[in-house]
Order: structure tokens, then C-alpha cells, then sequence
């Protein structure tokens, strides 16, 4: 269970990006974090993953304040992907592994597998030993904008962190790749507590509790049935959303 209690952080420029929140995220739920741009979701995750220790407050894993955890055992206890995603010239297996010692060559397979990337590789000559990018070396492999999103997902996924979070993972990508990556996480991370951050509610409809952040504290929370039923903030970012999508529909 990750517990923000009173939860406030102030940026050097003054800018007050959390304020003062308050939510419980239960074990081994499938989580989201929505809410317009700007509204603090990054600015919580990144104090939830130890990125930032400088805030107020307290935040709870199991009972037991992150103050109180290093934050080197803190980037071990999550899986986080990123919205940026940056594929190093390295081989593929140092890029899935973080390091260039001693992997477990299965186990990269297995999670390549899972995110749905492991056949383009294994269609390398060279594998996991296969270098990417091209500007170190012109036999380098350049991915698209998926498939760098899906190599992401599968070094998240070999990390095996108890916590995944993944903060707008598909914001490059078109809404069919977008719903592929959800369902595909949905299924693998075999119910770990597993934060999702989104700007965008299509695939929010299955999770377990929607978090509704507003000026950096959450709004509403609930599920999608439950917030629809609220008639609050929720209720309008969806019909906003709802409006958009079928306008794109007719002008397409
Ligand atoms: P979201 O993820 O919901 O888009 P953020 O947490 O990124 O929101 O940002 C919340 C607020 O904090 C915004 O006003 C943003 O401009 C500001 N902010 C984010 N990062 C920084 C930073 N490093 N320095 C100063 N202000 C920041």
C-alpha cells in the first residue's frame, strides 16, 4: 500500500506543483493518475520514486516512511518507464539489462517476449549482442517510436521491481499501438501495484481506482463508473475527451 499524506512540493521558481495531497494507492492495484497537463502527476511520481527527496509531508510504502529509505533501494522497489524514451548506443541486451555485465540472457528474452518486441530482435543477426543506433556504428538498428516504447517496457520488466510506474509510455504513439501497450501491460504485470500516468482516459475505463489530479492534489478518485456517476471534474475531462475523439472521427 503507497500512502501520500499531506503531500506538497514547492519548485526552486516557486511554482507549488503538489499541494497538499492525500490518497492511498492499494497493493496490487492497476492505477491511474489523469488530469490536464501541469496538474503534478510527474512531479508525485517522481517524488514517489525517489527522483526528488526534497518535499513535505509523508509518503508510506507498507507502513514505512521513503525518508527512511535510501534512495538507491527506492530506484530498486519501482519500475518506472519514462515518457522520454532513450535507447543508448549499446546492444540491445545492455539497453534491456542496464549494465554491460553479467545478464541473465532468459530472463531478457522472456520479458522482450511480454513486450511484444522479442521477434525483431531474435530477426537480427546478432540478437541481443545486436548494437543500436547508427551513429556509433552503420550496422546500428534504429527503432521506431513503438518499438523504443517496447524495449522500454521490457527493461521495466526485467527490472522486476515490486512497483511499475509507467508515466505517459505511449504518449508518441498512435491510439491502436496506444491500447495494445495498456492491455498488454494489464496482463503482465501480474498484479502488482502498477501506476499508469495519463493524460488521455480511453483505456482508463478497467482500472481498479482512477486518481483525478487538479492544481497537484487529487480532485476525485474512484473508478470510472464511480466518477462518471460523481459528475465532477472527471465527468467533464472525459466528455471533453469523448467530444475530441469523434470530432477526429468526422474530420478524418
Ligand atoms: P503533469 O505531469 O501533470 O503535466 P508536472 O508535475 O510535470 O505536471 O508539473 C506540475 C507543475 O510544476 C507545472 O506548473 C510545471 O510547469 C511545474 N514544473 C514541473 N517540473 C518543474 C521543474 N523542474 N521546475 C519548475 N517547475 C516545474
Amino acid at each position: 500500500m503507497i500512502e501520500f499524506r499531506n503531500v506538497s512540493k514547492v519548485y526552486d521558481t516557486g511554482t507549488e506543483a503538489v499541494h497538499n495531497a492525500n490518497f492511498t494507492i492499494n497493493k496490487g492495484d492497476f492505477a491511474f493518475l489523469v488530469g490536464s497537463s501541469g496538474s503534478g502527476k510527474s512531479t508525485l511520481i517522481k517524488i514517489l520514486s525517489g527522483l526528488f527527496r526534497e518535499y513535505e509531508g509523508e509518503i508510506y510504502i507498507g507502513g514505512r516512511s521513503i525518508r527512511d529509505i535510501s534512495t538507491k533501494s527506492l530506484y530498486k522497489m519501482f519500475s518506472v518507464v519514462f515518457q522520454d524514451i532513450n535507447l543508448l548506443a549499446y546492444t540491445v541486451g545492455e539497453n534491456i539489462t542496464g549494465s554491460s555485465g553479467k545478464s541473465d540472457e532468459k530472463k531478457v528474452w522472456s520479458a522482450l517476449e511480454r513486450a511484444g518486441v522479442k521477434e525483431k530482435i531474435s530477426h537480427t543477426e546478432k540478437g541481443l549482442n545486436q548494437l543500436v543506433h547508427k551513429y556509433m556504428d552503420e550496422k546500428g538498428l534504429e527503432f521506431s517510436g513503438g518499438e523504443s516504447q517496447k524495449l522500454a517496457i521490457a527493461r521495466a520488466l526485467y527490472k522486476d521491481a515490486p512497483f511499475y510506474i509507467l508515466d505517459e509510455p505511449t504518449a508518441s504513439l498512435d491510439a491502436l499501438a496506444e491500447k495494445e501497450i495498456y492491455e498488454k501491460f494489464e496482463k503482465i504485470t501480474d498484479n502488482r501495484t502498477t501506476v499508469f500516468i495519463s493524460h488521455r482516459l480511453a483505456n482508463v475505463t478497467g482500472a481498479d481506482n482512477i486518481y483525478v489530479l487538479e492544481s497537484g492534489n487529487v480532485a476525485e478518485c474512484g473508478t470510472h463508473e464511480e466518477l462518471l456517476d460523481r459528475h465532477g471534474v472527471y465527468e467533464k475531462l472525459w466528455n471533453a475527451q469523448q467530444e475530441l475523439e469523434s470530432f477526429g472521427k468526422e474530420t478524418a
